[in-house]
């Protein structure tokens, strides 16, 4: 089988989630991603019931960190950033348009304030709302990260693996 995030030919793979996406991941790779059970929680966390010792704990614990750590590669939006000057590029593109704020907000069904604040840089439009800007004014508000730098020094080459899947899966 072959593991879809380092994309090896191995044995047996197992099913993760990464970031609320099921994959396929070799031994290797399935410890960046949480261990894929069908059942919901409230089964795994009866299953434990009969006594929550502190393996169990560190163990979640540990998950948990790696699920942190997981998320600091390739961040919340899996390999594609929000470009850093996104208000002006907003901006420039809606002044082009020759809309005021308020023309462009209600356009989209957006408020007024969300726009401003877009433009001004004190609000992050989440995933939705960047398509939506994205559509409207013919731009584009994510660039591809880099690989240098976003990379924690704790990881290694797997690190690398893992942005660069992201980043040729998801464009
Ligand atoms: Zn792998």
């Amino acid at each position: 089988m072959i593991c879809e995030m380092c994309g090896n030919n191995v044995p047996a793979t197992r099913a993760c989630m990464v970031e609320g996406t099921m994959l396929n991941l070799c031994p290797n790779c399935s410890k960046f991603g949480d261990s894929y059970k069908p059942s919901n929680r409230s089964e795994e966390r009866s299953s434990y019931s009969g006594g929550t010792n502190n393996a169990v704990i560190k163990e979640r614990l540990e998950r948990r960190e790696k699920r942190m750590q997981t998320r600091d590669i390739y961040s919340a939006n899996g390999g594609v950033e929000l470009i850093t000057d996104y208000g002006e590029v907003v901006r420039k593109a809606r002044e082009k348009k020759g809309l005021t704020a308020e023309e462009f907000a209600k356009s989209i069904n957006e408020k007024k304030g969300t726009i401003v604040k877009i433009e001004s840089q004190t609000l992050v439009p989440d995933d939705k709302l960047i398509s939506k800007l994205e559509k409207a004014l013919s731009i584009k508000l994510k660039a591809a990260m880099t690989d240098g730098g976003v990379v924690g020094g704790g990881q290694k080459s797997q690190g690398m693996t893992l942005g660069n899947f992201i980043k040729t899966e998801k464009k």
